[in-house]
């Protein structure tokens, strides 16, 4: 079963790293596995010298900027966790050893000179990686202006505008990145299950309203997510090597022949767009989505 690391788990990873390594120094760059790097991969695109000065997020993707002694703006390195990747903080104190599959680690100090622990970024199956850019802008100008609007903070004109001009499902619209980034399949079928639209809906029948909903529905399940750290399913652990609890409160995700929570209906499946995905038949109707708001009764 795939299970790639979605916004939500993405996030924690953002915020658990963040509160560890924003201000410290990276002393040391070490590349085990020089293929996971796109970009120039020189030790300062890599932010060696550099101080750490955010951690940001555009949908599934991290970015670890950095400025320079004086606090000029300086390199920035965009990390992709693909299907089994983690960026791990490793405590000053940390007894572990690397974990298989680690190919970069960050050896960071404070301004002062003491030790600042590690970060390890690993990935056993390599569809991950990293990316170097000479500065954020230049990671917001490029390999992020293609992503849609993150799925955090997207307003309902803007997604039902890019809904609007596509003839897909809307299910196989909101797992394009371009659509919309960082939702995958778990969220978007518990998002689609929470707004009660059908996976297989075309998305350019979606009217505002509905889209509205959707938005509404998307941000509550998103930050419910992040809240409960994230789903784990297979191996997936924040920062902090912890994993999350939100599988448990997944409501049709895996669900499949299974009685939908709502209403006891048994949860149908089908592959779309490639992808699994389970919903309730009487919750999620299928209907053109335009009857619904036309019907005069
Ligand atoms: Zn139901």
């Amino acid at each position: 079963m795939f299970a790639m690391p979605e916004l939500p788990e993405v996030e924690r990873v953002r915020v658990t790293l963040a509160k560890h390594v924003i201000g410290l120094v990276v002393s040391r760059v070490s590349v085990r596995r020089p293929d996971v790097v796109h970009g120039p991969r020189r030790r300062g695109c890599l932010l060696e010298n550099q101080t750490i000065s955010g951690v940001e997020r555009l949908g599934k993707q991290l970015a670890l900027v950095s400025s320079n002694i004086s606090g000029e703006p300086g390199p920035c390195v965009c990390v992709h966790l693909g299907m089994s990747g983690s960026l791990r903080y490793l405590p000053p104190d940390s007894v572990d050893s690397l974990a298989p599959h680690t190919h970069v680690v960050w050896t960071l100090s404070s301004p002062r000179g003491e030790n600042g622990g590690r970060i390890a970024f690993a990935d056993a199956r390599r569809f991950g990686g990293l990316w170097t850019f000479g500065s954020r802008e230049n990671l917001v100008k490029s390999r992020w202006r293609r992503l849609g609007d993150d799925a955090l903070s997207v307003s309902p004109a803007v997604l039902h505008r890019r809904l609007s001009a596509t003839r897909r499902v809307v299910k196989a619209a909101l797992l394009d990145q371009a659509v919309i980034a960082g939702l995958g399949n778990i969220y978007v079928d518990e998002l689609l299950f929470r707004a009660r639209i059908h996976p297989l809906a075309a998305a350019n029948q979606l009217d505002s309203a509905h889209v509205q909903r959707m938005v509404r529905a998307m941000r509550a399940l998103l930050r419910e997510a992040v809240h409960n750290g994230g789903s784990s399913l297979r191996n997936y652990v924040d920062a902090d090597g912890t994993s999350g609890r939100f599988q448990k409160l997944h409501q049709v995700y895996g669900r499949a022949g299974c009685s939908c929570v709502r209403c006891r209906s048994k949860l149908e499946a089908a592959t779309v767009g490639g992808r699994a995905t389970v919903w309730c038949p009487t919750c999620q109707p299928r209907r053109p989505a335009a009857a619904v708001t036309t019907k005069k009764d």
